[in-house]
């Protein structure tokens, strides 16, 4: 059996995830929720659940562990992660619960905890409420100021119509739109924001159930194999596939081809740029690719770089009021709506950008620079990852470098290498970009044999 997740610590890189009944137990949750309702201090919080199977029961343990330190909660049931963030901005709450795995496997559930802007909070926010926990130090309400928990049913409604607003309403032209919901809570809000916008909806994978009976929830090419195949039959100008809590969106054109987080990104960074005015910094983790910054500068903007992750981003986009910020991975994040990624407006972006430039997704992707990514990893064990770090500051520099996370260095201005051990795993991953796939190739190869020297030296120092 897999160790319980309190043993030691709670909070990841993703929030808290484990397997159900084994690592993520009904009683941590329920203290948890304690510990959590603690941290805002009683206030008025929201949560909710995506659709896994353990979902409902979770959520009637934290609604019960915050009302019991004496919470206000607004539970909103079955619900998208971004409509949850959208929700405790707007209505101004202190804090969110959102009980979701996102993109892991099926037999995984966790918990991401949201401050008043609706954004996760940051790890030294969680590390507060963890300190809660495991001191057993949560603040029980007294007996009459134990508040009933309210059941929350017009849930989507002012998230719709921000969409809305902050896409200027409906665009021209129509279009035909397959939605892949990954058997997801996405399946409540994508097919209506798409009708809203004027256009017309297949769905598939559209029953929420937890057992993702469709395909896996993480929207990578191979699990949106079976969705490729049959877009161009259903006639689609374009198709969308979630994550399990919707807060990615990852596009195929017409003809089904996956097109990358990067590309769509960039697509909408250049239609985001053309449609505002002023220099606007456009906000994206150092390991995405050289193509958004060479369409933010072609059109007016600058790019800021932040750690990897969307909780740096959204901080990021807080601190500088930044507009427009994404990730690789199909997170796109719009401040005016909530400055967390939500795949509900980045569907909204893409059928606005088809449908006015009335150009296929195909083509306008076809159009963006060409360059390519590999991406590697070394296994190192975590003893030596510090000593190895500073060996590789140590290394010769070219160009300009950034050691935001990691230590991402320039060779050129379309080429780079990006270096960072990994907070889950003994390895060290690698990421390369470069205009021509050799080129990005040596560069790897290059940097796997200097890297693996580093660490063998390591490694005899400390042993
Ligand atoms: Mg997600």
């Amino acid at each position: 059996m897999v160790s319980r997740l309190d043993g030691r610590k709670l909070f990841g890189t993703n929030g808290v995830r484990g397997v159900v009944n084994e690592q993520l137990t009904p009683e941590i949750m329920l203290k948890l929720a304690m510990a959590t309702g603690t941290y805002f201090h009683g206030a008025d919080m929201t949560a909710g659940c995506d659709g896994r199977v353990s979902g409902p029961l979770f959520l009637e343990l934290v609604c019960a562990g915050l009302a019991s330190v004496g919470c206000q909660v607004w539970n909103l049931g079955l619900i998208t992660t971004p409509a949850l963030q959208f929700l405790t901005k707007t209505w101004k709450m202190k804090g969110g619960t959102m009980i979701t795995a996102s993109h892991n496997p099926p037999e995984y559930n966790g918990v991401k905890v949201m401050g008043n802007h609706g954004v996760e909070l940051q790890h030294e926010e969680e590390l507060r409420i963890e300190q809660i926990y495991f001191n057993e130090s949560w603040k029980r309400a007294e007996w009459n100021n134990v508040k009933k928990p309210l059941q929350v049913s017009e849930k989507f409604d002012g998230y719709f119509e921000s969409i809305l607003r902050n896409m200027g309403g409906r665009p021209q032209r129509k279009l035909k739109v397959l939605v892949d919901a990954a058997n997801g809570v996405s399946v409540l809000s994508t097919p209506t924001i798409v009708e809203k916008l004027g256009g017309s909806v297949a769905v598939v994978n559209g029953n929420i159930d937890g057992t993702f009976p469709g395909r896996l929830p993480e929207p990578t090419p191979h699990n949106l194999m079976h969705t490729s195949r049959i877009l161009p039959a259903s006639h689609a100008d374009f198709g969308v596939a979630h994550d399990g809590d919707g807060d990615r969106a990852v596009f195929l054109d017409e003809h089904g081809s996956f097109c990358w987080g990067d590309h769509t990104f960039a697509l909408i960074v250049r239609d985001f740029l053309e449609h505002s005015s002023g220099v606007q910094k456009i906000v994206t983790p150092i390991s995405s690719s050289q193509i958004i910054e060479q369409i933010a500068e072609k059109y007016g903007g600058e790019v800021v770089y932040t750690g990897v992750g969307s909780v740096f981003v959204s901080n990021v986009m807080l601190n500088l009021h930044a507009k427009l910020g994404g990730e690789d991975n199909g997170g796109v994040f719009y401040l005016p709506h909530v400055a967390a990624r939500d795949g509900g407006i980045t569907v909204a972006m893409i059928y606005r950008i088809i449908s006015e430039s009335r150009r296929p997704l195909s083509k306008l992707v076809a159009d963006l620079p060409r360059s390519y990514i590999v991406k590697e990893k070394i296994p190192c064990p975590d003893s030596v990852k510090a000593s190895v770090m500073e060996s590789i500051r140590n290394l010769p520099r070219r160009g300009k470098v950034l050691d935001i996370d990691g230590i991402k260095m320039w060779f050129s201005p379309k080429s780079w290498i990006l270096i960072r051990p990994s907070g889950t795993e003994p390895i060290f991953r690698i990421l390369v970009e470069a205009p021509t796939k050799g080129k990005a190739l040596r560069i790897v190869n290059d940097y796997k044999s200097k890297l693996s020297h580093i660490i063998k030296d390591s490694k005899r120092h400390v042993g």
